[in-house]
This record gives C-alpha cells, structure tokens and sequence, in this order.
C-alpha cells in the first residue's frame, strides 16, 4: 500500500512517528471474535478454547492425534 511510504519517511521523525501510532494503530480489544485466533493459522473462526487449545476446529483435526486426543470430529 502507500502508506509504507510514509513510514520510511517517518521513521527519521519522532514526534511525527508517535502521532501515526496513537492515531492509525488498530484497536486493542478486550472482548470480541478477534481477541482469540488460532495458534497455527490465525484463524478467528471455530476456535476451540477449551483446556487452552486455540486451535481453530480445522487445525484441531490435524493436530488431535499428536496431542493425544483419542476421539476427535
Ligand atoms: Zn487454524
């Protein structure tokens, strides 16, 4: 994007580089479908939080064999 640009420019200056952050940085979410994503894919859909896992559901059929699910799907 064009914006890239932008930042090589402002690299070289402070106090302009600390307005681009506290105006253009997305949102820090505490609550929401985008606070949890999947550890393998970054997937926000069908995240299975259950015992930590945070694995999306597709990654989790992958992943249940090697770390000892015995029924899984
Ligand atoms: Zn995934």
């Amino acid at each position: 994007m064009s914006y890239e640009k932008n930042l090589t420019q402002i690299r070289h200056k402070p106090l302009k580089l600390s307005r681009f952050e506290r105006f253009n940085s997305s949102k820090v979410r505490k609550i929401g479908k985008s606070v949890h994503h999947c550890r393998k894919c970054s997937r926000t859909r069908g995240i299975i939080r259950q015992f930590g896992l945070l694995y999306c559901r597709q990654c989790f059929r992958e992943e249940a064999e090697r770390l000892g699910f015995r029924k899984y799907s």
